[in-house]
């Protein structure tokens, strides 16, 4: 194999004039300033595996000499330029994850797929040094292969043409020609193991790079690349002395940029069958609010809220206009609340669920915060860096941000830009970048005095709310729906979300156990599972097949409105503003300028906003055309987190009720009503709605459901655990 490196030289010569020749012909032809030719390392083994083989093995070596090979092939045709060589496609059997790159990699070619962290400013060095001669003029080109440390010439080459003489006997000294030298630019960048390739708990493993030549500047932090790199090592130097500790430090070979969105959810046939099954399934919406954080007890608002968390993972569909500005698609949701009451359970699940899920605290955010920051010294060489915060690195994902209100200063303001053109501009200490940060935001915010205000709650408009958080009003009109959720307190809710909780714990298993290796763990349990069931027998979807579920609606659907779902969205667009217009004749209700008062006012904002709720409910279904059934449930999503009054009964909303569930509804209805009112106290214990139901074939799951609505909705309530009254 080593044959192969001794006569590298006329291998390359063989393959760069065979399989090369028109493109360095092209080459040649273009007259770039810094041309590259890229070659496929397939192509290399198809024309000579054992070449190939040792490229591998031996790839700075055998790389630098293509390089010579073809500097010397465009001599020969009289043009004298340097065309850096760039081996691209490594082979598969090259990946290794960066926390497995040791002893055996080091110096061989290899790949990773990574997530780019940092990236410093670029810095021009030498690369072929040109040294004249004192005594006789003589010019000698030096390779400076150490980029912290210039290589000088101690003696003027005879064989060459120099006159022999040397620093040691002579003490004759040579001149460094800038002008006639070489320089390449460099940048250093950190870049870290993809998340979910990280085995649980562990932290992911880092890797410093060292960027040469026209390969600077083309990545940004947050972006995900896979890496073809060779490991080399460096002795650490501690108070500038050499220790026999090694840093490994990564060359870059070159780099690959992802093409589908989520590769790393993998998707087989069977997969996509059973994803299509579910989409048809008529309580499609309904499964998936209950797979939104199974563990959570749907009281109060919150079964909204999870309904519009399902919606979020799906997202609308980003538009880009012929004038290049772009429309986001993904859909921001904030939800306030008390303490307790599950905020910081619920975006925990949903980072965990949505691809490209990160959670992070708004408060204890270090380091790049949540949007980006340029650091000084960050690869202790004095040069500033970028580092990307959660939001970049978030790209495409979703980025949970608990403690919103607790955001620092700096991100305070580069919030709006990053949420609403979902770019972040930096720049800062000779770094301009703008960063991509594509990703959904949910975020969860407390009020500034421990509790929000609860008097005549009913009344009073969301906004009254926000304004207790400690939030800029402005930033509020960046979030699609805003959510609130207070610590009613009532008796019986309590008793049912202790209930459940109890019985959550109950079924769950002891972590001690599992890595004891007695028990297995449920995650690993549902590994291969679609639908599992919860503590209250109700349905929900697996977190990895619901993943798969997402992914496969965001690589494949894009849906459009139609005419009618449109019309729609307009027609309610049109009656809110008229009817705010009235409302509120000063009409201060314009777009950043938040009126307490009022229900916040519809601004075109709002028309966004359904539209992309539309989309996402249309692309939840798998549908490319959204319709009215969409823009129904867009609307209603719309008026219940803004406490509209008159809201569409839920039966109506749901577009997918068929005429018999909607006629079991009634049904369901029907027999509390004479349950409760043939009882003396006007109060129905749940099991005798149960019989009657069944004597009609209507499931218990489906009178949860109706029973479940009717509880949110103020017309039932529960006297006692499972008991059941009307409320007068
Ligand atoms: P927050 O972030 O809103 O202050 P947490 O998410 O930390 O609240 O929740 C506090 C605790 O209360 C958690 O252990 C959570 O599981 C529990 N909890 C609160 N509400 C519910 C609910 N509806 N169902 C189940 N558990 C709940
Ligand atoms: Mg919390």
């Amino acid at each position: 194999m080593t044959i192969a490196i001794h006569d590298s030289h006329s291998r390359w010569r063989t393959f760069l004039e065979d399989a090369k020749e028109d493109e360095i012909t092209s080459i040649l032809a273009r007259q770039l300033t810094n041309p590259v030719m890229e070659i496929s390392f397939h192509e290399l083994e198809s024309f000579d595996p054992d070449f190939a083989e040792s490229i591998i093995e031996h790839p700075e070596t055998i790389l630098k000499s293509g390089s010579h090979v073809l500097r010397e092939i465009c001599q020969e045709r009289g043009e004298s330029i340097f065309v850096d060589i760039r081996l691209i496609e490594l082979p598969r059997d090259r990946r290794v994850a960066l926390r497995d790159v040791g002893r055996d990699q080091i110096g061989m070619l290899c790949s990773t797929e990574a997530v780019i962290t940092k990236i410093s400013e670029i810095k021009p060095r030498i690369h072929l040094a040109k040294f004249k001669c004192e005594s006789c003029d003589f010019i000698q080109e030096i390779e400076q292969n150490n980029e912290r440390e210039l290589k000088i010439p101690v003696v003027c080459p005879q064989a060459t043409g120099g006159c022999g003489s040397s620093t040691k006997s002579e003490g004759v000294r040579f001149e460094l020609q800038m002008d006639q030298s070489r320089l390449v630019n460099n940048q250093w960048m950190e870049i870290q193991e993809l998340p979910e390739q990280v085995p649980s708990g562990a932290q992911p493993g880092r890797g410093l790079l060292l960027i040469e030549g026209d390969q600077v500047n083309k990545h940004l932090p947050g972006e995900r690349v896979t890496a073809n790199v060779i490991p080399t090592v460096r002795s650490e130097v501690k108070k500038g002395k050499k220790t026999p500790l090694f840093d490994i430090i990564y060359q870059l070979v070159s780099s690959e940029q992802e093409s589908t969105p989520f590769n790393e959810i993998s998707i087989d046939e069977e997969d996509i069958e059973i994803i299509l099954s579910i989409s048809k399934r008529e309580d499609l919406l309904t499964l998936m609010r209950d797979s939104i954080a199974p563990g959570i007890f749907s009281v109060g608002q919150i079964p909204l809220v999870k309904r519009s968390l399902a919606l979020q993972l799906f997202g609308g569909v980003a538009r880009i206009n012929p004038d290049r500005t772009r429309l986001r698609g993904d859909i921001h949701i904030l939800i306030m609340g008390d303490p307790g009451v599950a905020k910081s359970q619920l975006l925990q699940y949903m980072s965990k669920i949505s691809p490209r899920g990160k959670l992070a605290s708004g408060g204890g955010v270090s380091g790049a915060g949540l949007t980006a920051a340029a650091v000084k010294d960050a690869f202790s060489d004095g040069r500033f860096a970028l580092e990307a915060g959660i939001l970049p690195l978030s790209d495409r994902g979703l980025a949970a941000v608990d403690e919103f209100d607790k955001i620092s200063t700096d991100d305070r303001k580069t919030m709006h830009p990053a949420m609403e053109q979902q770019q972040i501009y930096v720049a800062k200490g000779g770094i301009t970048a703008t960063l991509p940060a594509r990703c959904s935001v949910l975020a969860a915010a407390n009020p500034k005095k421990g509790r929000f205000s609860t008097q005549s709650n009913r009344t009073r408009s969301i906004m009254k709310h926000y304004k207790e958080t400690d939030l800029p009003d402005a930033l509020a009109s960046r979030f699609d729906i805003i959510w609130m959720l207070q610590d009613e307190a009532r008796v019986e809710d309590d008793e049912r979300i202790a209930k459940h909780i109890l019985s959550t714990r109950a079924k769950a298993v002891s972590e001690a156990l599992i890595e004891e290796g007695q028990e297995l763990s449920p995650s690993l349990e549902q590994e291969e599972m679609v639908i599992a069931r919860g503590v209250d027998n109700k349905e929900y979807l697996t977190i990895p097949f619901l993943r798969k579920y997402i992914a496969y609606a965001k690589r494949n659907i894009h849906p459009n409105l139609d005419d009618q779902a449109s019309t729609k969205i307009w027609e309610y667009y049109r009656d809110a503003r008229l009817s705010s217009a009235t409302d509120d004749r000063n009409m201060m209700n314009r777009d950043d300028n938040i009126n307490d008062e009022k229900v916040i006012s519809v601004t075109a904002r709002a028309l966004e906003s359904l539209i992309r709720l539309t989309e996402a409910h249309s692309r939840m279904h798998l549908r490319q055309t959204a319709t009215t059934e969409d823009a129904d449930m867009a609307i209603a999503i719309y008026k219940h987190w803004r406490n509209e009054a008159n809201i569409l009964d839920e039966a109506e909303m749901h577009s997918n009720v068929s005429t018999r569930n909607r006629r079991d509804r009634g049904a369901v209805r029907g027999i509390i009503r004479n349950l409760c009112s043939e009882s003396p106290n006007g109060i129905t214990p749940l099991v005798d709605i149960y019989n009657d139901a069944a004597k009609m074939n209507i499931t218990e799951e489906f009178v949860n459901d109706v029973l479940e609505k009717m509880t949110i909705s103020g017309e039932l309530f529960c006297p006692g655990l499972d008991k059941y009254s009307f409320v007068r």
